[in-house]
C-alpha cells in the first residue's frame, strides 16, 4: 500500500483536532476534558521538540563548523545570511504597510467594538506591557552583552538563551579547526556521533506529530473567544493574511529564480516544518524538524544550515514584522490617529528591530509590538484591540517566520556551492525505520 505522505498526515491530524474542538466545545463537559485529557499530549509533544533543540544545535552547530575547511568560509556565510535576514525582514514590513494602508482595516472598527476590547483585554495588555517594559530599559549593547554566556551549562538551561549556545557552539567549532587534526578527531567524531543521534530521535518524534497536532489544535478550539470578537476584527485579520500570503509567494519566487528548485520541491520539503510551527506558534519549537527538513529533504548541506536555521530562528521573523507594522497602523487607525510618512517610516525601523528581539516562542511577537507603538506614539493600551485574534495570526506568521529561515537557507547555500541533492529522496523514508 502507498505510504501517507507526512505532510498530509499532520494536516488529517490537524483538522481532526480543530473538528474535535468544535464538537467538545459543544458539550457540557467537552471544555473540561479536553483541557484534563487531550491537552496534555499536545504539551508533551511541544516539550519533546524543545528537549531536543539546544542539544541539536549545539552537536550540529559544532559538527558543522568544525568541518569547514578554513574559518573565512564562516564569516562569508554570516555575512549573507545576515544580509539577507535583513532584506527579507525590510521587505516584510514594507509589504505589511503597504496593504495595511490600502486596506485601512482599523477605520471600520466602531467606537463600541473599541469599547468592549479595550474593556475585556486589558490586564492581558498590561501584562505584555510589564514583560515589553523590561527589554526597552535595557542599555544599546545588552543584545550583545546578552550573546556571550558567562557559563554554557547554565546557558543551556533555558531554551531561551539560543544565541549563546550559537556563540559558544560557534567558537568551540573554531577551536577544534584550529587544533591539529590528530587531536580534534576524537572530539568532532563525538559531535557527529551525537547529532546523528538527534536527528534519529528527530524522525521518532515526528511519527507522534499529526496526533501531537491533533491535540494542539483541539485545545485551541476549545479555548478560543467567542466568535463574535473574531468577527469584528475580520478585516485586520485578513490584512495580515494577505501579508503574510505575498511573503510566502516572495520567497517561492526567491527560491525558483536564484536556486532554480521546483516550486513543488520546496513546498514539499518544508511542508512538514510549517505546519508544525501552525501547530505550536513556536520557531524555536519547530527549529529541529526545519533544520532535518531542509538539510534531508531540500539538499542543503548541513555546515550551511546547522549555521543559518538556529541563527534565523533567534533573529529572521519576516512573519512577525510584517505582523506587527499592520498592527500597529490599524491600532492608530482605530484610534483615529493619522500617521505621518515619518511615523510610517520609523514603523520600517522599529518592526525590524523588534522582530529581531522576539523570541521565538508563542505570543512573543506581541510583546514587543508593544515596543513599536511607542515608538510611533500609538497609545499602548490599544494592544487589547487585536488580543482576540491574536493566536490564530501567531500560528501563521510563525509558519512564514519558518519559511523564511528555509529560504535564506537555501540561498545561501547555492551561493556557495553546497546546494546538493536531498539526502533522504523518498519523502517519507526516514520516518519509516
Ligand atoms: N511565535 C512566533 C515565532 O515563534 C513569534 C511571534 O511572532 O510571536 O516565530
Amino acid at each position: 500500500m502507498k505510504k501517507v505522505a507526512l505532510h498530509w498526515k499532520i494536516l488529517i491530524g490537524m483538522f481532526a483536532g480543530i473538528l474535535f474542538g468544535v464538537i467538545f466545545s459543544l458539550l457540557s463537559f467537552g471544555p473540561a476534558f479536553i483541557s484534563d485529557w487531550i491537552k496534555p499530549f499536545g504539551t508533551i509533544f511541544i516539550n519533546a521538540l524543545k528537549l531536543i533543540a539546544m542539544p541539536l544545535i549545539l552537536a550540529s552547530l559544532i559538527k558543522g563548523v568544525s568541518d569547514l575547511k578554513d574559518i573565512t568560509q564562516l564569516s562569508l556565510m554570516g555575512s549573507r545570511a545576515i544580509g539577507l535576514y535583513l532584506l527579507t525582514t525590510l521587505t516584510a514590513v514594507t509589504i505589511g504597510l503597504s496593504i495595511v494602508n490600502l486596506i485601512k482595516p482599523g477605520n471600520t472598527i466602531s467606537d463600541e467594538t473599541r469599547t468592549e476590547l479595550l474593556s475585556a483585554y486589558a490586564s492581558n495588555t498590561a501584562a505584555k506591557q510589564t514583560v515589553a517594559a523590561a527589554q526597552k530599559e535595557a542599555g544599546p549593547l545588552q543584545a550583545l552583552v546578552n550573546m556571550v554566556p558567562s557559563n554554557i551549562f547554565a546557558a543551556m538551561q533555558d531554551n531561551g538563551n539560543m544565541l549563546q549556545v550559537i556563540f559558544f557552539a560557534i567558537f568551540f567549532g573554531i577551536g577544534i579547526v584550529l587544533i591539529p587534526q590528530k587531536k580534534s578527531q576524537f572530539v568532532k567524531d563525538f559531535f557527529d556521533a551525537l547529532n546523528e543521534v538527534i536527528l534519529k530521535l528527530i524522525d521518532l518524534i515526528m511519527i507522534a506529530a499529526p496526533y501531537g497536532v491533533f491535540a494542539l489544535l483541539a485545545a485551541l478550539v476549545a479555548e478560543a473567544p467567542s466568535p463574535d470578537l473574531f468577527k469584528a476584527l475580520g478585516l485586520y485579520t485578513i490584512t495580515v493574511l494577505l501579508g503574510l500570503l505575498c511573503m510566502l509567494l516572495f520567497y517561492i519566487i526567491l527560491v525558483r529564480l536564484i536556486t532554480g528548485k521546483k516550486i513543488g520541491f520546496f513546498l514539499k520539503g518544508i511542508s512538514p516544518a510549517q505546519l508544525l510551527a501552525f501547530s505550536t506558534s513556536s520557531s524555536a519549537a519547530t527549529l529541529p524538524v526545519t533544520m532535518e527538513r531542509v538539510h534531508e529533504h531540500l539538499g542543503v548541506e548541513q555546515d550551511v544550515s546547522s549555521f543559518v536555521l538556529p541563527i534565523g530562528a533567534t533573529i529572521n521573523m519576516d512573519g512577525t514584522s510584517l505582523y506587527q507594522a499592520v498592527a500597529a497602523v490599524f491600532i492608530a487607525q482605530a484610534f483615529g490617529m493619522d500617521l505621518s510618512l515619518g511615523a510610517q517610516l520609523g514603523i520600517i525601523a522599529t518592526a525590524t528591530l523588534a522582530s529581531i528581539g522576539s523570541a521565538a516562542v508563542p505570543g512573543a511577537g506581541m510583546v514587543m509590538l508593544v515596543i513599536v507603538l511607542a515608538q510611533a506614539g500609538i497609545p499602548e493600551a490599544g494592544l487589547a484591540l487585536i488580543f482576540a485574534v491574536d493566536r490564530p495570526l501567531d500560528m501563521c506568521r510563525t509558519s512564514v517566520n519558518v519559511t523564511g529561515d528555509a529560504s535564506v537557507s537555501m540561498l545561501v547555500a547555492k551561493w556557495l556551492g553546497k546546494l546538493g541533492t536531498p539526502v533522504v529522496k523518498n519523502w517519507d523514508d526516514s520516518y519509516k525505520n
